[in-house]
Protein backbone atom coordinates (compact mmCIF):
# COMPACT_ATOMS: atom_id res chain seq x y z
CA UNK A 1 0.00 0.00 0.00
CA UNK A 2 1.31 3.46 -0.99
CA UNK A 3 1.80 5.90 1.68
CA UNK A 4 1.78 9.81 0.79
CA UNK A 5 3.75 11.75 1.14
CA UNK A 6 4.32 15.49 2.66
CA UNK A 7 6.14 18.08 0.28
CA UNK A 8 7.89 20.65 2.53
CA UNK A 9 11.18 22.78 2.09
CA UNK A 10 11.54 21.00 -1.61
CA UNK A 11 11.62 17.52 -0.03
CA UNK A 12 8.86 14.81 -0.37
CA UNK A 13 9.09 13.35 3.12
CA UNK A 14 7.21 10.28 5.03
CA UNK A 15 5.18 11.60 8.12
CA UNK A 16 5.66 10.72 11.48
CA UNK A 17 1.37 10.64 11.95
CA UNK A 18 0.46 7.62 14.18
CA UNK A 19 -2.56 7.49 11.97
CA UNK A 20 -3.91 7.09 8.56
CA UNK A 21 -6.63 6.81 6.31
CA UNK A 22 -7.51 4.39 3.21
CA UNK A 23 -8.16 6.51 0.04
CA UNK A 24 -10.48 4.85 -1.11
CA UNK A 25 -12.00 4.34 -4.77
CA UNK A 26 -15.34 5.53 -4.11
CA UNK A 27 -16.62 3.52 -7.29
CA UNK A 28 -14.57 -0.05 -6.62
CA UNK A 29 -14.21 0.54 -2.55
CA UNK A 30 -10.21 -0.45 -3.59
CA UNK A 31 -8.04 1.13 -1.29
CA UNK A 32 -5.30 3.29 -3.57
CA UNK A 33 -2.89 4.47 -0.97
CA UNK A 34 -2.50 5.70 2.76
CA UNK A 35 -2.86 9.39 3.78
CA UNK A 36 -1.04 10.44 6.73
CA UNK A 37 -3.09 12.19 9.50
CA UNK A 38 0.29 14.33 10.00
CA UNK A 39 1.08 15.76 13.10
CA UNK A 40 1.19 19.39 14.24
CA UNK A 41 4.85 19.11 14.36
CA UNK A 42 4.89 19.14 10.27
CA UNK A 43 2.62 22.12 10.07
CA UNK A 44 5.51 23.64 12.18
CA UNK A 45 8.32 22.60 9.67
CA UNK A 46 6.60 23.74 6.68
CA UNK A 47 5.54 27.31 8.47
CA UNK A 48 9.72 27.43 9.06
CA UNK A 49 10.20 26.43 5.32
CA UNK A 50 7.49 28.78 4.16
CA UNK A 51 8.96 32.02 6.02
CA UNK A 52 12.41 31.42 5.20
CA UNK A 53 11.27 31.31 1.47
CA UNK A 54 9.42 34.43 1.57
CA UNK A 55 12.58 36.32 2.50
CA UNK A 56 13.69 35.68 -0.95
CA UNK A 57 10.41 35.03 -3.05
CA UNK A 58 9.34 38.53 -2.25
CA UNK A 59 12.29 40.05 -3.97
CA UNK A 60 11.79 38.25 -6.98
CA UNK A 61 10.01 40.57 -9.45
CA UNK A 62 6.67 39.69 -10.09
CA UNK A 63 7.69 39.25 -14.07
CA UNK A 64 9.96 36.40 -13.04
CA UNK A 65 7.51 34.87 -10.22
CA UNK A 66 5.08 34.41 -13.16
CA UNK A 67 7.50 32.46 -15.24
CA UNK A 68 6.63 29.43 -12.94
CA UNK A 69 3.54 29.49 -13.88
CA UNK A 70 4.47 29.29 -17.41
CA UNK A 71 6.13 26.21 -17.21
CA UNK A 72 3.22 24.68 -14.44
CA UNK A 73 0.23 25.61 -17.22
CA UNK A 74 2.24 23.95 -19.74
CA UNK A 75 2.97 21.03 -16.98
CA UNK A 76 -0.76 20.86 -15.98
CA UNK A 77 -1.91 20.49 -19.92
CA UNK A 78 0.52 17.78 -20.77
CA UNK A 79 -0.45 15.81 -17.61
CA UNK A 80 -3.92 16.85 -18.18
CA UNK A 81 -5.05 12.89 -19.08
CA UNK A 82 -3.35 11.65 -16.05
CA UNK A 83 -4.32 14.07 -13.46
CA UNK A 84 -8.23 13.64 -15.16
CA UNK A 85 -7.94 9.75 -14.36
CA UNK A 86 -6.56 10.12 -10.51
CA UNK A 87 -9.04 12.76 -10.08
CA UNK A 88 -12.03 10.07 -11.26
CA UNK A 89 -10.16 7.50 -9.38
CA UNK A 90 -10.47 9.02 -6.16
CA UNK A 91 -13.33 11.04 -6.06
CA UNK A 92 -15.62 9.37 -8.79
CA UNK A 93 -16.46 11.94 -11.24
CA UNK A 94 -16.96 10.98 -14.80
CA UNK A 95 -13.37 11.74 -16.89
CA UNK A 96 -15.06 14.30 -18.77
CA UNK A 97 -16.00 15.85 -15.35
CA UNK A 98 -12.30 15.71 -13.79
CA UNK A 99 -11.18 17.36 -17.46
CA UNK A 100 -13.24 20.20 -16.99
CA UNK A 101 -12.48 20.71 -13.46
CA UNK A 102 -8.93 21.00 -14.48
CA UNK A 103 -9.64 23.53 -17.38
CA UNK A 104 -10.61 25.49 -14.48
CA UNK A 105 -7.56 24.82 -12.84
CA UNK A 106 -5.34 26.07 -15.50
CA UNK A 107 -7.41 29.34 -16.14
CA UNK A 108 -6.67 30.39 -12.54
CA UNK A 109 -3.23 29.77 -13.51
CA UNK A 110 -3.19 31.56 -16.67
CA UNK A 111 -4.96 34.55 -14.55
CA UNK A 112 -2.33 34.97 -12.31
CA UNK A 113 0.07 35.42 -15.19
CA UNK A 114 -1.17 38.85 -15.16
CA UNK A 115 -0.08 39.32 -11.70
CA UNK A 116 2.87 42.48 -13.10
CA UNK A 117 -0.59 44.29 -14.04
CA UNK A 118 -3.01 42.96 -11.39
CA UNK A 119 -0.70 43.88 -8.39
CA UNK A 120 0.04 47.52 -9.60
CA UNK A 121 -0.55 50.19 -7.22
CA UNK A 122 -1.57 53.60 -7.82
CA UNK A 123 -0.38 56.91 -6.81
CA UNK A 124 -1.29 60.84 -6.81
CA UNK A 125 1.03 63.63 -7.31
CA UNK A 126 0.57 67.07 -5.18
CA UNK A 127 -1.79 65.96 -2.52
CA UNK A 128 -0.11 68.80 -1.19
CA UNK A 129 2.59 71.61 -2.21
CA UNK A 130 5.46 69.06 -3.12
CA UNK A 131 3.70 65.79 -1.58
CA UNK A 132 3.06 62.72 -3.20
CA UNK A 133 1.38 59.75 -2.38
CA UNK A 134 1.65 56.10 -3.54
CA UNK A 135 -0.06 53.31 -2.97
CA UNK A 136 2.00 49.64 -3.78
CA UNK A 137 0.70 46.02 -2.65
CA UNK A 138 3.05 43.86 -0.86
CA UNK A 139 2.76 40.47 -0.07
CA UNK A 140 1.44 38.90 2.89
CA UNK A 141 4.36 36.42 4.18
CA UNK A 142 3.31 32.94 4.64
CA UNK A 143 -0.03 31.58 3.53
CA UNK A 144 -2.30 28.21 3.79
CA UNK A 145 -5.25 26.75 1.65
CA UNK A 146 -7.43 24.25 3.04
CA UNK A 147 -9.24 21.91 0.72
CA UNK A 148 -12.47 20.08 0.57
CA UNK A 149 -13.08 16.73 -1.05
CA UNK A 150 -15.47 17.20 -4.08
CA UNK A 151 -13.13 18.93 -6.49
CA UNK A 152 -9.68 17.94 -5.56
CA UNK A 153 -8.02 19.95 -8.97
CA UNK A 154 -9.67 22.87 -9.05
CA UNK A 155 -9.70 24.02 -5.87
CA UNK A 156 -6.63 24.73 -4.84
CA UNK A 157 -5.40 26.78 -7.94
CA UNK A 158 -8.64 29.64 -6.65
CA UNK A 159 -5.76 30.31 -4.31
CA UNK A 160 -2.63 29.04 -4.92
CA UNK A 161 -1.59 30.58 -8.34
CA UNK A 162 -2.49 34.09 -7.09
CA UNK A 163 -0.72 33.38 -3.79
CA UNK A 164 2.89 32.81 -4.86
CA UNK A 165 2.73 35.33 -7.96
CA UNK A 166 2.04 38.15 -5.91
CA UNK A 167 4.98 37.09 -3.57
CA UNK A 168 3.62 34.62 -0.82
CA UNK A 169 4.66 31.39 0.28
CA UNK A 170 1.99 28.35 0.62
CA UNK A 171 1.45 25.10 2.92
CA UNK A 172 -1.53 23.43 1.07
CA UNK A 173 -3.75 20.67 2.75
CA UNK A 174 -5.98 18.97 0.68
CA UNK A 175 -9.01 16.84 2.07
CA UNK A 176 -7.82 13.48 3.27
CA UNK A 177 -10.54 11.98 1.13
CA UNK A 178 -8.77 12.79 -1.95
CA UNK A 179 -5.23 13.48 -1.23
CA UNK A 180 -3.62 11.62 -4.23
CA UNK A 181 -5.09 14.87 -6.91
CA UNK A 182 -2.29 17.17 -4.68
CA UNK A 183 0.20 14.61 -5.02
CA UNK A 184 0.41 14.82 -8.45
CA UNK A 185 0.30 18.38 -8.92
CA UNK A 186 3.03 18.88 -6.47
CA UNK A 187 5.24 16.57 -8.61
CA UNK A 188 4.53 19.36 -11.24
CA UNK A 189 4.92 22.26 -9.26
CA UNK A 190 8.26 20.47 -8.18
CA UNK A 191 9.47 20.57 -11.86
CA UNK A 192 8.34 23.93 -12.43
CA UNK A 193 11.76 24.46 -10.22
CA UNK A 194 10.17 27.15 -7.67
CA UNK A 195 12.99 27.64 -5.28
CA UNK A 196 12.30 25.46 -2.25
CA UNK A 197 10.20 26.10 0.47
CA UNK A 198 7.82 28.40 -1.80
CA UNK A 199 4.68 25.42 -1.86
CA UNK A 200 4.57 22.91 0.70
CA UNK A 201 1.79 20.26 1.01
CA UNK A 202 1.08 18.74 4.57
CA UNK A 203 -1.54 15.67 4.14
CA UNK A 204 -4.36 15.28 7.00
CA UNK A 205 -7.37 16.70 8.80
CA UNK A 206 -8.64 18.81 11.97
CA UNK A 207 -5.28 18.66 13.77
CA UNK A 208 -3.48 19.73 10.54
CA UNK A 209 -6.29 22.53 10.07
CA UNK A 210 -6.11 23.54 13.93
CA UNK A 211 -1.86 23.83 13.74
CA UNK A 212 -2.87 26.00 10.65
CA UNK A 213 -5.14 27.97 12.37
CA UNK A 214 -2.96 28.60 15.27
CA UNK A 215 0.54 29.11 13.98
CA UNK A 216 1.83 32.75 14.26
CA UNK A 217 3.71 32.83 11.07
CA UNK A 218 0.90 32.17 9.08
CA UNK A 219 -0.95 35.18 7.50
CA UNK A 220 -3.63 34.32 5.75
CA UNK A 221 -6.01 31.44 5.35
CA UNK A 222 -7.99 30.34 2.52
CA UNK A 223 -10.77 27.68 2.97
CA UNK A 224 -13.65 25.90 0.99
CA UNK A 225 -15.77 23.00 2.86
CA UNK A 226 -19.29 22.80 4.81
CA UNK A 227 -20.50 25.65 6.37
CA UNK A 228 -20.12 24.75 9.96
CA UNK A 229 -16.59 23.91 9.43
CA UNK A 230 -15.96 26.90 7.29
CA UNK A 231 -17.92 29.33 10.95
CA UNK A 232 -15.33 27.18 12.83
CA UNK A 233 -12.26 27.88 10.41
CA UNK A 234 -13.59 31.44 9.99
CA UNK A 235 -13.92 32.50 13.84
CA UNK A 236 -10.50 30.11 14.78
CA UNK A 237 -8.40 32.14 12.34
CA UNK A 238 -10.04 35.70 12.89
CA UNK A 239 -9.20 35.23 16.56
CA UNK A 240 -5.67 34.32 15.95
CA UNK A 241 -5.05 37.72 13.90
CA UNK A 242 -4.95 36.12 10.73
CA UNK A 243 -6.29 37.07 7.18
CA UNK A 244 -9.45 34.93 6.57
CA UNK A 245 -11.62 34.02 3.22
CA UNK A 246 -13.76 30.81 3.66
CA UNK A 247 -15.96 29.45 1.49
CA UNK A 248 -18.96 27.20 2.80
CA UNK A 249 -22.03 25.11 1.78
CA UNK A 250 -25.43 25.69 -0.40
CA UNK A 251 -28.92 25.02 -0.76
CA UNK A 252 -29.04 26.42 -4.72
CA UNK A 253 -32.64 26.85 -5.80
CA UNK A 254 -33.87 27.26 -9.19
CA UNK A 255 -36.95 28.87 -10.64
CA UNK A 256 -38.58 27.63 -13.28
CA UNK A 257 -41.06 30.26 -15.56
CA UNK A 258 -43.85 29.04 -18.03
CA UNK A 259 -42.06 30.81 -20.68
CA UNK A 260 -38.56 28.88 -20.22
CA UNK A 261 -37.36 26.99 -23.11
CA UNK A 262 -38.44 23.57 -21.45
CA UNK A 263 -36.16 21.55 -23.59
CA UNK A 264 -33.19 23.54 -22.84
CA UNK A 265 -34.20 24.28 -19.00
CA UNK A 266 -34.36 20.47 -18.06
CA UNK A 267 -31.64 19.77 -19.98
CA UNK A 268 -29.33 22.29 -18.03
CA UNK A 269 -31.31 21.62 -14.39
CA UNK A 270 -30.69 17.30 -14.74
CA UNK A 271 -27.04 18.80 -15.01
CA UNK A 272 -26.59 20.70 -12.40
CA UNK A 273 -29.05 18.51 -10.05
CA UNK A 274 -27.04 14.91 -11.18
CA UNK A 275 -23.59 16.41 -12.30
CA UNK A 276 -20.94 15.32 -10.20
CA UNK A 277 -23.42 13.25 -8.22
CA UNK A 278 -24.98 16.20 -7.45
CA UNK A 279 -21.44 16.96 -4.98
CA UNK A 280 -20.86 20.58 -6.13
CA UNK A 281 -21.03 23.54 -4.23
CA UNK A 282 -23.05 24.94 -7.55
CA UNK A 283 -25.24 21.95 -7.59
CA UNK A 284 -29.13 23.20 -7.90
CA UNK A 285 -30.84 21.16 -5.17
CA UNK A 286 -34.68 22.62 -5.34
CA UNK A 287 -36.40 23.21 -8.75
CA UNK A 288 -39.41 25.83 -8.35
CA UNK A 289 -41.72 26.09 -10.70
CA UNK A 290 -44.06 28.82 -11.64
CA UNK A 291 -47.42 28.38 -12.85
CA UNK A 292 -48.33 26.53 -16.13
CA UNK A 293 -44.09 25.20 -15.98
CA UNK A 294 -45.27 22.58 -13.42
CA UNK A 295 -46.59 19.91 -15.50
CA UNK A 296 -44.41 19.88 -18.66
CA UNK A 297 -40.80 20.29 -16.57
CA UNK A 298 -41.94 17.68 -13.75
CA UNK A 299 -42.52 15.15 -16.66
CA UNK A 300 -39.22 16.26 -18.58
CA UNK A 301 -37.02 16.01 -15.88
CA UNK A 302 -37.96 13.11 -14.29
CA UNK A 303 -37.85 11.12 -17.77
CA UNK A 304 -34.08 12.94 -17.80
CA UNK A 305 -33.21 11.78 -14.45
CA UNK A 306 -34.13 8.22 -15.19
CA UNK A 307 -32.64 7.75 -18.50
CA UNK A 308 -28.79 9.24 -17.04
CA UNK A 309 -26.42 6.29 -17.01
CA UNK A 310 -24.89 5.93 -13.37
CA UNK A 311 -21.36 3.88 -13.32
CA UNK A 312 -17.79 4.01 -13.06
CA UNK A 313 -16.59 7.50 -14.45
CA UNK A 314 -13.40 5.85 -16.07
CA UNK A 315 -16.24 4.61 -18.97
CA UNK A 316 -16.67 6.90 -21.51
CA UNK A 317 -20.67 6.18 -21.55
CA UNK A 318 -21.24 6.98 -17.87
CA UNK A 319 -22.91 10.32 -17.23
CA UNK A 320 -22.89 10.54 -13.36
CA UNK A 321 -19.99 8.08 -11.12
CA UNK A 322 -20.62 7.43 -7.25
CA UNK A 323 -21.22 9.66 -3.81
CA UNK A 324 -17.61 10.07 -1.82
CA UNK A 325 -18.12 7.82 0.71
CA UNK A 326 -20.57 4.40 2.09
CA UNK A 327 -21.59 7.37 5.14
CA UNK A 328 -22.15 9.75 2.24
CA UNK A 329 -24.51 7.07 0.71
CA UNK A 330 -26.26 6.46 4.00
CA UNK A 331 -27.20 10.07 5.17
CA UNK A 332 -28.12 10.73 1.63
CA UNK A 333 -30.63 7.77 1.38
CA UNK A 334 -31.92 8.66 5.33
CA UNK A 335 -32.43 12.19 3.96
CA UNK A 336 -34.38 11.19 0.90
CA UNK A 337 -36.69 8.59 3.29
CA UNK A 338 -37.07 11.59 5.88
CA UNK A 339 -38.18 13.69 2.64
CA UNK A 340 -40.88 10.57 2.34
CA UNK A 341 -41.82 10.73 5.93
CA UNK A 342 -42.40 14.56 5.77
CA UNK A 343 -44.99 14.49 3.00
CA UNK A 344 -42.87 14.81 -0.56
CA UNK A 345 -43.72 11.75 -3.01
CA UNK A 346 -40.91 10.33 -4.35
CA UNK A 347 -41.42 10.67 -8.06
CA UNK A 348 -37.78 8.73 -8.67
CA UNK A 349 -36.53 6.90 -6.32
CA UNK A 350 -32.54 6.43 -6.86
CA UNK A 351 -31.53 4.45 -3.63
CA UNK A 352 -29.69 1.07 -3.30
CA UNK A 353 -29.25 0.60 -7.27
CA UNK A 354 -27.52 -2.51 -8.97
CA UNK A 355 -24.59 -1.27 -11.05
CA UNK A 356 -23.35 -4.41 -12.54
CA UNK A 357 -19.51 -4.75 -11.77
CA UNK A 358 -19.36 -2.26 -9.36
CA UNK A 359 -21.52 -3.51 -6.35
CA UNK A 360 -19.46 -2.05 -3.65
CA UNK A 361 -19.48 1.39 -4.80
CA UNK A 362 -20.69 3.99 -3.40
CA UNK A 363 -24.03 4.54 -5.79
CA UNK A 364 -27.54 6.28 -5.93
CA UNK A 365 -28.82 6.81 -8.51
CA UNK A 366 -30.65 10.42 -9.66
CA UNK A 367 -33.50 11.00 -7.39
CA UNK A 368 -37.00 13.33 -7.45
CA UNK A 369 -38.71 14.64 -4.72
CA UNK A 370 -42.07 16.43 -5.48
CA UNK A 371 -44.28 18.21 -3.77
CA UNK A 372 -41.58 18.94 -0.92
CA UNK A 373 -42.61 21.42 1.47
CA UNK A 374 -40.15 24.61 1.52
CA UNK A 375 -39.98 24.32 6.10
CA UNK A 376 -38.86 20.72 5.49
CA UNK A 377 -35.43 19.13 6.44
CA UNK A 378 -34.84 18.16 2.76
CA UNK A 379 -36.15 21.77 1.40
CA UNK A 380 -33.79 23.33 4.25
CA UNK A 381 -30.58 20.61 4.07
CA UNK A 382 -27.48 20.76 2.13
CA UNK A 383 -28.35 16.96 0.61
CA UNK A 384 -24.79 17.17 -1.37
CA UNK A 385 -25.94 14.02 -3.71
CA UNK A 386 -28.15 13.59 -6.64
CA UNK A 387 -31.76 14.13 -4.92
CA UNK A 388 -33.42 17.00 -6.88
CA UNK A 389 -36.82 18.69 -4.87
CA UNK A 390 -39.53 20.03 -6.71
CA UNK A 391 -41.82 22.58 -5.35
CA UNK A 392 -44.55 24.76 -7.26
CA UNK A 393 -44.86 28.39 -6.54
CA UNK A 394 -47.65 30.93 -8.09
CA UNK A 395 -45.38 33.75 -8.96
CA UNK A 396 -41.67 34.85 -9.80
CA UNK A 397 -42.01 37.24 -6.61
CA UNK A 398 -43.45 34.32 -4.10
CA UNK A 399 -40.09 32.43 -6.00
CA UNK A 400 -37.66 35.51 -5.34
CA UNK A 401 -38.98 35.29 -1.54
CA UNK A 402 -38.03 31.75 -1.46
CA UNK A 403 -34.34 32.02 -2.60
CA UNK A 404 -34.18 35.49 0.23
CA UNK A 405 -35.44 33.21 2.35
CA UNK A 406 -32.73 30.60 3.05
CA UNK A 407 -29.91 30.67 4.88
CA UNK A 408 -27.37 29.84 2.39
CA UNK A 409 -26.63 32.43 -0.72
CA UNK A 410 -24.32 30.41 -3.15
CA UNK A 411 -26.38 30.64 -6.17
CA UNK A 412 -29.65 31.36 -7.74
CA UNK A 413 -31.14 30.61 -11.00
CA UNK A 414 -33.74 31.51 -13.22
CA UNK A 415 -35.06 30.13 -16.61
CA UNK A 416 -37.06 31.77 -19.00
CA UNK A 417 -37.11 33.94 -21.86
CA UNK A 418 -38.29 37.14 -20.58
CA UNK A 419 -35.60 39.97 -20.05
CA UNK A 420 -37.70 41.96 -17.21
CA UNK A 421 -37.87 39.04 -15.49
CA UNK A 422 -34.30 37.68 -15.51
CA UNK A 423 -33.75 41.56 -14.52
CA UNK A 424 -35.71 41.24 -11.65
CA UNK A 425 -34.10 38.33 -10.32
CA UNK A 426 -30.72 39.11 -10.51
CA UNK A 427 -31.70 42.54 -8.79
CA UNK A 428 -33.29 41.09 -6.13
CA UNK A 429 -32.33 37.49 -5.29
CA UNK A 430 -29.75 37.48 -2.58
CA UNK A 431 -27.25 34.68 -3.59
CA UNK A 432 -23.25 35.86 -4.61
CA UNK A 433 -23.77 33.93 -8.11
CA UNK A 434 -26.59 34.12 -9.99
CA UNK A 435 -27.86 32.00 -13.61
CA UNK A 436 -29.77 33.40 -15.83
CA UNK A 437 -30.66 29.84 -18.35
CA UNK A 438 -27.54 28.68 -16.53
CA UNK A 439 -27.70 26.16 -14.30
CA UNK A 440 -24.29 26.13 -12.75
CA UNK A 441 -23.72 29.62 -12.43
CA UNK A 442 -19.61 29.12 -11.95
CA UNK A 443 -17.61 32.41 -12.27
CA UNK A 444 -14.80 32.66 -14.54
CA UNK A 445 -11.53 32.55 -12.77
CA UNK A 446 -11.15 36.21 -13.76
CA UNK A 447 -14.51 37.27 -11.35
CA UNK A 448 -14.74 36.39 -7.89
CA UNK A 449 -16.67 33.19 -6.82
CA UNK A 450 -19.05 35.21 -4.59
CA UNK A 451 -21.10 33.39 -2.49
CA UNK A 452 -23.00 35.11 0.49
CA UNK A 453 -24.78 34.80 3.58
CA UNK A 454 -23.78 31.13 5.79
CA UNK A 455 -21.92 30.11 2.04
CA UNK A 456 -19.16 32.63 2.82
CA UNK A 457 -17.46 33.97 5.78
CA UNK A 458 -15.09 36.68 4.68
CA UNK A 459 -15.18 39.76 2.76
CA UNK A 460 -12.77 38.57 -0.80
CA UNK A 461 -13.15 35.93 -2.28
CA UNK A 462 -11.60 33.60 -4.33
CA UNK A 463 -10.16 33.78 -7.62
CA UNK A 464 -9.47 36.80 -10.06
CA UNK A 465 -9.10 40.67 -8.36
CA UNK A 466 -10.20 39.51 -5.16
CA UNK A 467 -7.93 36.78 -4.89
CA UNK A 468 -5.16 39.61 -5.46
CA UNK A 469 -6.66 41.65 -2.79
CA UNK A 470 -6.31 39.14 -0.61
CA UNK A 471 -3.04 37.97 -0.99
CA UNK A 472 -1.34 41.52 -1.03
CA UNK A 473 -1.37 44.59 1.64
CA UNK A 474 -1.35 47.73 0.66
CA UNK A 475 0.89 50.65 2.09
CA UNK A 476 0.86 53.98 1.61
CA UNK A 477 3.63 56.21 1.29
CA UNK A 478 3.26 59.73 1.34
CA UNK A 479 6.32 61.72 0.42
CA UNK A 480 8.13 64.96 0.40
CA UNK A 481 11.73 65.49 -0.95
CA UNK A 482 12.93 68.62 1.10
CA UNK A 483 14.96 70.32 -2.56
CA UNK A 484 12.08 69.54 -4.71
CA UNK A 485 12.52 71.94 -7.33
CA UNK A 486 8.59 72.74 -7.15
CA UNK A 487 8.67 74.53 -3.95
CA UNK A 488 10.66 77.54 -6.05
CA UNK A 489 7.43 78.27 -7.87
P1 LIG B 1 -15.60 19.46 5.05
O1 LIG B 1 -16.04 20.72 5.70
O2 LIG B 1 -15.93 18.18 5.68
O3 LIG B 1 -14.00 19.48 4.87
C1 LIG B 1 -13.31 20.55 4.30
C2 LIG B 1 -11.89 20.61 4.86
O4 LIG B 1 -11.96 20.86 6.27
C3 LIG B 1 -11.12 19.30 4.69
O5 LIG B 1 -9.80 19.62 4.32
C4 LIG B 1 -11.18 18.66 6.08
O6 LIG B 1 -10.03 17.90 6.38
C5 LIG B 1 -11.29 19.84 7.02
N1 LIG B 1 -12.10 19.57 8.19
C6 LIG B 1 -13.21 18.77 8.27
N2 LIG B 1 -13.71 18.80 9.52
C7 LIG B 1 -12.93 19.63 10.24
C8 LIG B 1 -12.96 20.07 11.59
N3 LIG B 1 -13.89 19.66 12.45
N4 LIG B 1 -12.00 20.93 12.00
C9 LIG B 1 -11.06 21.36 11.16
N5 LIG B 1 -10.98 20.98 9.86
C10 LIG B 1 -11.91 20.11 9.40
O7 LIG B 1 -16.15 19.53 3.54
P2 LIG B 1 -16.14 18.37 2.44
O8 LIG B 1 -17.13 17.34 2.80
O9 LIG B 1 -14.75 17.96 2.13
O10 LIG B 1 -16.67 19.19 1.16
C11 LIG B 1 -18.02 19.36 0.86
C12 LIG B 1 -18.52 20.70 1.35
O11 LIG B 1 -17.77 21.75 0.78
C13 LIG B 1 -19.97 20.96 0.95
O12 LIG B 1 -20.65 21.56 2.02
C14 LIG B 1 -19.84 21.92 -0.22
O13 LIG B 1 -20.96 22.76 -0.44
C15 LIG B 1 -18.65 22.72 0.20
N6 LIG B 1 -18.04 23.38 -0.93
C16 LIG B 1 -18.20 24.72 -1.04
C17 LIG B 1 -17.67 25.38 -2.13
C18 LIG B 1 -17.86 26.85 -2.29
O14 LIG B 1 -17.25 27.43 -3.17
N7 LIG B 1 -18.68 27.50 -1.49
C19 LIG B 1 -16.96 24.66 -3.11
C20 LIG B 1 -16.80 23.29 -2.94
C21 LIG B 1 -17.34 22.65 -1.84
Amino acid sequence: MVHLLNYINGQWCLSQASEHLPVVNPATAEKLAQVPLSPKSEVEKAAVAAATAFMSWRRIPPTSRVQYLFKLKILLEEHLDELARTITIECGKTLAESKAELQRAIENVEVACGIPILMQGYNSEDVSRGIDEIMIRQPLGVTAIIAPFNFPGMIPFWFLPYAIACGNTCIVKPSEKVPLTMQKVFELLEKTGLPKGVVNLVNGAKEVVDAILEHPTIRGISFVGSSPVAHYVYSKGAAHGKRMQCQGGAKNPIIILPDADMEMTTRIAADSAFGCAGQRCLAASVAVTVGEARYSFTEAISNAAQKRVVGYGLDEAVEMGPVITSESKARIEQLIQQGIEEGAHLLVDGRNPTISDYEKGNFIRPTILQNIHPQSTVARTEIFGPVLGLMHLETIEDAIALVNSGQWGNMACLFTTSGAAARQFRYEAEAGNIGINIGVAAPMAFFPFSGWKDSFYGDLHGQGRDAVEFFTQTKVIVERWPKDWSRQF
